[in-house]
C-alpha cells in the first residue's frame, strides 16, 4: 500500500479550529500541498458559502465532506426547523462542491430514555433529507459515532447500523468511517466490506489515545496512539474507496494550542510513516 503523500490528505478544520479561520485553513492547505478540505458550517456560515466556494476553487482543493448535518432528536421531535437546517446543510453542500454532506445524526432527544424513539427519529430524518439531497445531487454520509457518545451526539453507533439504514433507504446515502469511531468493533472489516465502494464516502483519520482525557476533545494525532490506522486504510482501499484521507483531531490541550503550521508538517509525516 503507497503512503499517503500529501495531495491525498484533507483538512478536517476541526483540527485547526482554535487557530484558523476557514479562509486561513484554505491558504493553510494549499501552502502545505494537502489535496482537499472539509469544512466545519459554522466557519462555512462566518466567511460565507458562495466566497468559500471561491476561494477553495482557486486554491485547487477538493472539499471531503462537510461537516455537519444531523441533529434530528435536538428539539425532542422532527421538527420544520430541523428539517430545514438539513436542507441548508444539503445547498451549502452543493455550493462548495462537497464530496458528501456528512451527518452526526443526534443522540436521545432532550430529556429521554427512549433510545428506539431516537433512532426512529433519526432515520425519518435521514430519510427526508436524502429526498431533498437526491433532487440537488447530494451524497449523504452517515457518520456512526463511537457508542460513548449515544446519549448526547449520534444513536447510531456501528458502521452495521449504519448500513442498515443506508440499505433501507436505498441509493444516495453511504456512511462515513471515522476510524476513531470504528477502530474497537470486532465487525469492522466486514462491515467496510459490506459497504463496498458505493457506500464508502469518506474515510476519517486521528488516534485513540492511552489514557483519554476527554471524550470529546482529545483525540491523537495518528501515530500517538493505538488505533491501526494503515489496516483500516488497507479495508476501505481493498474496496475501491479512492476518496481523500481527512484528518479530524479535537485536541484541545494539544495541538489546538500549537502553530497551525506546524500541526499540518506532522500530519504529513505521520500520514507518510503511520497511516
Ligand atoms: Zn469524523
Amino acid at each position: 500500500m503507497a503512503a499517503i503523500t500529501p495531495e491525498r490528505l484533507s483538512l478536517n478544520t476541526a483540527t485547526t479550529r482554535a487557530q484558523w479561520k476557514l479562509d486561513q485553513a484554505i491558504e493553510g492547505c494549499a501552502r502545505h500541498g494537502f489535496g482537499g478540505i472539509a469544512p466545519w458550517r459554522d466557519q462555512l456560515q462566518a466567511l460565507g458559502p458562495e466566497k468559500a466556494a471561491r476561494q477553495i476553487r482557486e486554491a485547487g482543493l477538493a472539499v471531503s465532506g462537510l461537516c455537519r448535518g444531523g441533529w434530528f432528536t435536538a428539539e425532542g421531535a422532527l421538527t420544520q426547523n430541523v428539517l430545514d437546517d438539513n436542507r441548508r446543510a444539503v445547498d451549502e453542500a452543493v455550493t462548495i462542491g462537497a464530496e458528501c454532506l456528512v451527518m452526526v445524526v443526534g443522540g436521545l432527544a432532550p430529556g429521554s430514555r427512549d433510545l428506539e424513539s431516537a433512532r426512529a427519529m433519526i432515520e425519518e430524518g435521514l430519510a427526508k433529507t436524502l429526498d431533498y439531497a437526491r433532487t440537488v445531487d447530494m451524497k449523504i454520509a452517515i457518520e456512526p459515532l463511537h457508542p460513548m457518545y449515544a446519549a448526547d451526539r449520534a444513536a447510531v453507533n456501528t458502521m452495521r447500523q449504519a448500513l442498515d439504514i443506508c440499505d433501507r433507504l436505498g441509493d444516495g446515502i453511504g456512511v462515513a468511517a471515522d476510524v476513531y469511531h470504528i477502530w474497537w468493533d470486532p465487525e469492522v472489516r466486514d462491515q467496510i466490506a459490506r459497504a463496498g465502494k458505493k457506500r464508502l464516502m469518506a474515510f476519517h483519520l486521528c488516534d485513540w489515545l492511552v489514557p483519554t482525557t476527554d471524550m470529546l476533545n482529545d483525540r491523537g494525532m495518528m501515530g500517538d496512539g493505538v488505533i491501526d490506522i494503515a489496516g483500516l486504510r488497507g479495508a476501505v482501499e481493498a474496496e475501491g474507496f479512492s476518496g481523500l484521507n481527512e484528518v479530524e483531531i479535537f485536541s484541545q490541550e494539544n495541538w489546538w494550542k500549537r502553530d497551525p503550521d506546524e500541526v499540518m508538517r506532522v500530519i504529513i509525516e505521520r500520514a507518510g510513516s503511520v497511516c
